[in-house]
């Protein structure tokens, strides 16, 4: 198994800062350090195995119904090995409540037979594999690799696209692209702090509705792009 830290987007350096970002980024660093500090994923999970399948299921899914049904899914399924033996029917009883639980199910048993295969039964530690499994693109990897191995990276996830852009850190909408402006942004050891934060700050204050612009702490540098009123 090879092992390196998540790959940069493609197209690195093609891309303009917004005005003034660089002075924006260390205030709102500090505003979310004081807000979050303890900032962590909301997805319950023991293993890299569980990390890995939870993120998956979170796809287009809130973290609240993923973690009602990833206990009894852990159970039955303890490791790759044991997920392994299973069809996608033997798991759609317990994602049932989960978006998108069929293709989901499908991909999960894919998904820890191709590591079976070719990886052990470990989820790896490697960014191009990690994609490779079914169910997993850039933003699962990101998050496996950071909150499982420590690796720095900033998965971009609609909250943190959204916060990105109203406060003007970066313009653009492609996941990809905005990861790379922050990541010219923000220092590398604050990455995954950074990723975590932002989308506390996207459920609890930036919401995409209706963004509480009048109580939130950031008010008074952000730029509020594409906000109304
Ligand atoms: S001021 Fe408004 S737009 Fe800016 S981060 Fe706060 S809630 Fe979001």
């Amino acid at each position: 198994m090879t092992s390196s830290a998540p790959k940069k987007p493609a197209g690195r350096g093609s891309v303009r800062l917004p005005r003034g970002a660089g002075a924006r980024a260390p205030q709102v660093l500090l505003a979310l350090e004081h807000l979050y500090p303890d900032a962590r994923t909301e997805l319950e999970f023991s293993t890299p195995f569980e990390l890995l399948v939870a993120t998956v299921l979170s796809a287009q899914a809130t973290d609240v119904s993923v973690n009602a049904a990833t206990p009894a899914l852990f159970e039955q399924y303890p490791d790759a090995q044991a997920m392994s033996q299973a069809s996608a029917e033997d798991i759609e009883p317990f994602i049932r409540r989960i978006g998108l639980y069929r293709g989901k199910a499908r991909n999960l048993a894919a998904l820890a037979r191709l590591m079976i295969e070719r990886h052990g039964g470990e989820v790896p530690n490697d960014f191009e594999d990690v994609v490779a499994l079914p169910g997993a693109g850039r933003k699962t990897a990101n998050v496996v690799l950071s909150n499982a191995y420590g690796y720095p990276a900033i998965a971009v996830d609609t909250h943190v696209g959204r916060l990105a852009r109203r406060l003007g850190l970066s313009t653009q909408t492609n996941p990809d692209k905005v990861e790379l402006d922050l990541q010219k942004l923000f220092p590398r050891e604050r990455w995954i702090f950074l990723h975590h934060a932002l989308i506390l700050h996207g459920r609890r204050v930036c919401m995409a509705r209706n963004p509480q612009c009048a109580v939130c702490e950031m008010a008074a540098f952000c730029p509020k792009v594409g906000v109304e009123g």
